[in-house]
């Protein structure tokens, strides 16, 4: 069983709009944009960061915006729903919150004894604020107050329709079960980055999905630097995983594989991070391109749509 992973790094999904995109992440749920640049094997399209104050591995949601897709089908083989953590007591004024901005699919519910307010993101992503304890420094940057803000992430839901080989992956991967409830059974790892849950949802019925703007692409699992992931690489390719060679992402190195259940996973590493070329104090405000499409800056700076602050 491994030791080096310490929860969830990032999520990235998929979108059609990338101001809107923007406007929800920031204005709506309060996160910091900490980079702004583009999707490194297709540059015309964006690859928007929001988490804290700095990026910190287990608060970054990452998006890439499609102009033209089409929205997904929700379904079996993706990870349905993305959980923030929130303080206890607050998700009464989300409710008000997100009732203001029209978001959709408003609900409130109860999940391992924790409060859950339920909704859609700009494309029909799912999410969920969930109220738990949580000592991480919030981003109160774009005007919501400490008091309710979102601390990183709480949780990802992977839906399945045989939770079995995923069961036995995330294990192998170090995290412990935690408990079940109705069709879904909690996985977290201990001594995690506080991003520390899985949960794995089978519904033997359901359709498979479509991936399309509001999906989940894929969801990364941070490790503290290259020498773990490393490890972590080795090991999955020991248990017959087809793992990808280290990919530089610039703010971090990634490795990818699919799981059993079809969702894609990444590990990445903590390092170098979100600061490595721009001051901490203006993340995310100029666009940043990686060395080998530099030479595109020109056309891409007149031809990408602005998506504002
Ligand atoms: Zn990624």
């Amino acid at each position: 069983m491994l030791k080096q992973i310490k929860g969830l790094h990032h999520v990235t999904s998929l979108a059609r709009d990338a101001r809107q995109n923007n406007a929800f992440f920031t204005n709506v749920l309060g996160l910091r944009r900490v980079k702004k640049t583009v999707n490194f094997d297709a540059p015309d399209v964006y690859h928007l960061y929001y988490g804290d104050e700095a990026g910190t591995p287990g608060t970054v949601m990452t998006y890439f915006p499609f102009p033209n897709a089409a929205r997904g089908r929700p379904g079996v083989g993706e990870v349905g729903r993305t959980a923030f953590t929130i303080p206890k007591g607050s998700a009464s004024g989300w409710l008000d919150r997100l009732t203001t901005f029209d978001v959709t699919g408003l609900s409130q519910d109860s999940r391992f004894g924790e409060t859950r307010v339920l909704f859609d993101g700009p494309d029909g992503d799912g999410f969920a604020l969930v109220e738990a304890d949580d000592n991480r420094t919030p981003w109160t940057g774009n005007g919501i107050g400490e008091d309710i803000a979102i601390r990183g992430f709480h949780s990802a839901d992977m839906r399945l329709r045989n939770g079995a080989a995923s069961a036995e992956l995330l294990q192998f991967m170090g995290y412990e079960k935690y408990g079940t409830q109705g069709n879904v059974t909690r996985f977290i790892v201990p001594g995690g980055n506080a991003a520390n849950a899985i949960d794995v949802e089978v519904t033997p019925e359901a359709q498979s999905a479509l991936q399309g703007a509001g999906s989940v692409h894929h969801i990364a699992f941070a490790v503290e630097n290259r020498a773990r992931q490393l490890e972590v690489r080795e090991a999955l390719l020991d248990t017959g995983y087809q793992v990808t060679p280290v990919i530089d992402r610039d703010y971090f190195y990634a490795i990818y594989f699919r799981t059993p259940g079809g969702v894609l996973f990444e590990v990445a590493t903590n390092e170098p991070g979100f600061d490595r070329d721009e001051d901490t104090a203006h993340l995310g405000e100029a666009l940043k391109l990686p060395s080998q499409h530099e030479h595109l800056r020109a056309r891409l700076e007149s031809t990408m749509a602005p998506i504002g602050d």
